[in-house]
C-alpha cells in the first residue's frame, strides 16, 4: 500500500489522480489533500477518501471546510505554510505535486527534506529552481518521477538505459489551438479561443501556456533538470496528433518513442505505480483511427516564448525563475483581459532584460527574484 499526499487535489491533474487512486483502492491510500479555494470539491474528496489531513490555502474558506468535516477525525489546516505540512506528513511515501505555479517550490523542498518520493506535475518548481531541487533529491535519495506526459515518455524510454548514451531528446508539442497562425492573426485572439486546446483538457494556466508555446519552453527547462541534459540536446518537434509523447535518440543513432492516446491518466498512473507497471482499463490506441502521424518544425519566430525559454536555459542562474514568474503574471493578466496574446512575450522579455541576474542563486535569491519579477511584470502590464 502506497500512502500518497496530493497537493492541488481539486485541479485537472489532482482530480484525474484521484480517479486512478479510486480505481486501485488496494494499492493506494490518500493521506493528504490540498486545494486553494474550491471548498465544495475538496470537501467531497475528503469525505470520499478519508485522508488524515486536508489543507485549504485560502484562509477565508477555512471555517466552511472545518465545519463540513467536523466529526470525521480529519485534521483541517489553512494557509500556504500548511502545504508544507501536507508535503511532509508522517507515513506518506509519495507526494504528487499538482499545484500550479511557483507556489509549489517550498512544499516540494519540504517533501524532499522529509525523504518523500515526488510524482512531479508542477513543472514550474523545476523551472524556477531545478538545480536546487535535483541536488537536494540526490542528497536525500529521493526519486522524482515526472507526470508531465512528455517527460514521462522520456523517463519510460530511459528505463534500462544509461543516461550517458543519450544523444538528444525530442519533446513533442501539439502546437496548441493556434498552430500555423501568423502574427496578425494572433494579435486579435481572445482568451476563449486560447482556452480551446485541440487534444488535452487541462487547467487554465497550462492551456494558455500551450497556446503560446511557453508550456513547451518550460518543458525544455524541466527536461534539462530531470534528465541532466544540455540545451543543445533538447529539441522540440510539433506533432499535432499528440500520440507520440516524446522520443530519445541514443549515441548509436537508435531512437525510442513512447506512444499512447492523449490521456493524462496514463502518465499519472505510471508515476504513482513506478517502479511497477500496473494494468489499467484505459482506452487503447487504434492504428486505424490514426492513418497519419505528422511532425513539423516549431514556429519560434511567431511564438517567441520558445526561444525566450531556450535563452533562459542557456543563461542559467535565476533567468528561468524570471521567465517563469513573468509568465505567471502575464497569463493571469491575459485571463483577466488586461493584456493581448502577443504582448505576453514582450513583458516576459522586458523582465528578462531588467531583473538583476544572479549566477548561483540561493533559495532566498529565487524567492526574491520571483517576487521582484512579479512586481515588474505587473507594472509593465498596467502600463
Ligand atoms: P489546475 O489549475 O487545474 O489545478 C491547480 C490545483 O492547485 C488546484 O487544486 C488549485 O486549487 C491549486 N492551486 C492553484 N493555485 C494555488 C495556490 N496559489 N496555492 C495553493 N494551491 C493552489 O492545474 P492543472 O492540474 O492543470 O496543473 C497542475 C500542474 O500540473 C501545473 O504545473 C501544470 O503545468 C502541470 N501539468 C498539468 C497537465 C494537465 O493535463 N492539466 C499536464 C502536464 C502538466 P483550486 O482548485 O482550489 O483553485
Ligand atoms: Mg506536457
Amino acid at each position: 500500500m502506497k500512502n500518497i499526499s496530493i497537493l492541488g487535489a481539486t485541479g485537472s491533474v489532482g482530480t484525474q489522480a484521484l480517479e486512478v487512486i479510486g480505481s486501485n483502492p488496494d494499492l493506494y491510500k490518500v493521506l493528504a489533500l490540498t486545494a486553494q479555494s474550491n471548498t465544495d470539491l475538496l470537501i467531497e474528496q475528503a469525505l470520499k477518501f478519508n485522508p488524515v489531513l486536508v489543507v485549504i490555502t485560502d484562509e477565508s474558506k477555512y471555517a466552511k471546510v472545518k465545519a463540513a468535516l467536523s466529526g470525521t477525525g480529519i485534521k483541517v489546516l489553512a494557509g500556504e505554510e500548511a502545504l508544507c505540512e501536507a508535503a511532509a506528513l508522517d507515513e506518506v511515501h509519495l507526494v504528487l505535486t499538482a499545484l500550479v505555479g511557483s507556489v509549489g517550490l517550498r512544499p516540494t523542498i519540504e517533501a524532499i527534506n522529509a525523504g518523500k518520493d515526488i510524482a512531479l506535475a508542477n513543472k514550474e518548481t523545476l523551472v524556477v529552481a531545478g538545480d536546487l531541487i535535483t541536488r537536494l533529491a540526490k542528497e536525500k535519495g529521493v526519486k522524482i518521477v515526472p507526470v508531465d506526459s512528455e517527460h514521462s515518455a522520456i523517463f519510460q524510454c530511459l528505463v534500462g538505459e544509461n543516461n550517458h548514451t543519450v544523444e538528444k531528446i525530442y519533446l513533442t508539442a501539439s502546437g496548441g489551438p493556434f498552430r500555423g497562425k501568423d502574427h496578425s492573426f494572433l494579435m486579435g485572439v481572445t482568451k476563449a479561443e486560447a482556452l480551446k486546446h485541440p487534444n488535452w483538457v487541462m487547467g487554465a494556466k497550462i492551456t494558455i501556456d500551450s497556446a503560446s508555446l511557453m508550456n513547451k519552453g518550460l518543458e525544455v527547462i524541466e527536461a534539462k533538470w530531470l534528465f541532466g541534459l544540455e540545451a543543445d540536446q533538447i529539441d522540440v518537434i510539433v506533432h499535432p496528433q499528440s500520440i507520440v509523447h516524446s522520443l530519445v535518440q541514443f549515441n548509436d543513432g537508435s531512437m525510442k518513442a513512447q506512444m499512447g492516446l492523449p490521456d493524462m491518466k496514463l502518465p499519472i498512473h505510471y508515476a504513482l505505480a513506478y517502479p511497477d507497471r500496473i494494468s489499467s482499463n484505459f482506452k487503447r490506441f487504434n492504428f486505424i483511427d490514426y492513418p497519419e502521424l505528422n511532425f513539423y518544425q516549431a514556429d519560434s519566430k511567431t511564438f517567441r516564448n520558445l526561444d525566450l525559454a531556450y535563452t533562459a536555459l542557456r543563461k542559467g542562474g535565476n533567468m528561468p525563475c524570471i521567465i517563469n514568474a513573468a509568465n505567471e503574471v502575464v497569463v493571469g493578466a491575459f485571463l483577466q483581459d488586461r493584456i493581448g496574446f502577443l504582448q505576453m512575450s514582450d513583458v516576459i522579455e522586458a523582465c528578462m532584460d531588467n531583473i538583476g541576474f544572479i549566477e548561483s542563486p540561493s533559495l532566498n535569491n529565487y524567492l526574491e527574484t520571483d517576487q521582484y519579477t512579479r512586481i515588474l511584470a505587473d507594472q509593465l502590464v498596467t502600463k
